[in-house]
């Protein structure tokens, strides 16, 4: 190729970017500086009830106090509305007329994990169990064997709630998940990956000791249940009103020689959700109406009165038009949104579902996606053409590295996000996120240099 035409082809094709390159050693210690706090958001935050708490305490730190409907809303006031404990709405009021439209990012902090069943406890042939019922979309056979720590809320009759950690603390006991040793696997082995570990062989271990050392009719459910009364106060019935859930004990830690990676548990999608409100806390434009919605439910369809389908924030973004006078149609009309959740990064090791060209990377950068879904784009938002153009002008003015991707191959599968839930109010929405390696699994793999691009999307989006 002659050079006229190498400045050709440098001029005409599309370049995918690296982060390392782009962004260099300083850079990459700004990354890594920011995910130290972020690995702690993580080891505090393996629910959307903890998540929820977490991020109240930092957007306190920031200013932001708690908004119920009819409050009074100042403009530069920062207000966070908490959904049962469940979701939560962070939002700053900026000097434009509202009517000009706010600046919308989401993301859920709910994320795959073993929930107990509602009458979970048990005990057979000298152990103690919890049912489960999995929540999300789990490849069973990942949840056998590893450390796992129990976490949730039991809420009585009389309206009392007891929070329940087991396992986080370096003196807790942790829980675990049997599986078949492989002398005796040889049937279990030939069955398919999904058939191997069965929903009701999730069985949470919780001991073996019966009551008073004598073993008899549930001498060992009953020192359990007596365990738990003693440390939480509650009976077996009030398991009905409970929100256990089984999830990883194991704390986010770096991975890799170079510590360029992050390893832990939910990354899908307190990742974007820690990006999304360090970005809130960080937006000096003090014009802009922002708006951070952390929601819950994701992992099972956005249902319910905490998930994206809800109601709730149409009636939020009502009380902000109403508050300043503004047409609320209006104010839909002109707002616009990220809608953040994680992609799959590319993987060698399994590469026969990606599409080389059009999936993301590791160190690509954020990733943008004009559309998710499965089985020709159902289910998708699908961003128009001119709000990507929008959104990629703002990424290159400040210097973003990004870089786009599909989940996978042409019907290879697919999934959704809460895009499609914001852009029905007609609120113009692009999926974007953070790549992953072994999304869904106990432990998730990030780069450090993706997060850190991720947080800076959402920063030049609000500015
Ligand atoms: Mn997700
Ligand atoms: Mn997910």
């Amino acid at each position: 190729m002659g050079e006229e035409n190498k400045e050709l082809k440098e001029a005409l094709f599309y370049k995918r970017k690296n982060a390392f390159e782009e962004c260099g050693d300083a850079g990459c210690d700004a990354a890594s500086a920011y995910a130290e706090d972020y690995k702690k958001f993580l080891d505090a935050s393996k629910t959307e009830r903890e998540a929820v708490i977490a991020a109240i305490a930092l957007a306190e730190k920031q200013g932001f106090r708690s908004y119920d409907f009819g409050d009074k809303l100042e403009v530069g006031g920062k207000y966070y509305f908490n959904n049962r404990g469940k979701s939560i709405y962070f939002f700053r009021i900026g000097t434009e007329p509202v009517e000009n439209g706010v600046f919308i990012s989401a993301a859920h902090i709910d994320s795959p994990r073993l929930d107990l069943k509602q009458n979970p406890l048990y005990e057979d042939s000298g152990m103690g169990f919890f049912k489960t019922h999995y929540y999300g979309g789990v490849k069973k056979y990942q949840w056998t064997a590893i450390p796992l720590a129990l976490h949730g809320v039991v809420t009585k009759t009389d309206g009392t709630k007891v929070s329940v950690v087991i396992g986080e603390d370096e003196s807790d006991p942790v829980l675990y998940i049997n599986d078949l040793l492989p002398h005796l696997a040889r049937e279990q082995m030939s069955k398919t990956l999904a058939q191997g570990i069965t929903g009701e062989q999730l069985n949470i271990l919780l001991g073996t000791k019966p009551i008073d050392n004598k073993s008899g009719d549930s001498a060992i459910k009953l020192n359990l249940m007596k365990l738990l009364n003693e440390k939480y106060g509650f009976t077996e019935e009030d398991f009905q009103s409970a929100e256990l859930c089984g999830v990883p004990a194991y704390k986010a830690r770096d991975i890799g020689l170079d510590r360029s990676l992050i390893g832990a548990y939910g990354h899908d999608d307190r990742v974007c959700a820690y990006a999304a409100l360090t970005a809130l806390f960080h937006t000096t434009d003090e014009k802009k109406t922002v708006v951070t919605i952390l929601a819950d439910k994701e992992e099972i369809g956005s249902e319910g009165t905490s998930g994206m389908q809800t109601m709730l924030f149409l009636d939020l973004l009502d009380e902000i038009a109403s508050a300043f006078g503004a047409n609320i149609h209006k104010l839909r009309r002109n707002s616009k949104c990220l809608s953040a959740d994680v992609n799959a990064a590319f993987d060698p090791n399994f590469a026969e579902p990606y599409e080389r060209s059009n999936s993301s990377y590791l160190n690509g950068g954020v990733c943008l996606t004009k559309y998710t879904g499965s089985g020709g784009k159902s289910g998708t938002n699908d961003a128009s053409s001119e709000y990507v153009a929008y959104v990629r002008n703002i990424f290159d003015q400040n210097g973003v590295v990004w870089q786009s991707g599909e989940l996978g191959k042409v019907d290879a599968g697919g999934g959704g996000t809460v895009a499609k839930y914001i852009a029905k109010y007609n609120i113009e929405t692009v999926d974007l996120g953070v790549p992953v390696i072994s999304m869904h699994a106990p432990y998730e793999v990030i780069s450090k240099l993706d997060l850190y691009m991720t947080y800076k999307a959402f920063h030049s989006f609000n500015k």
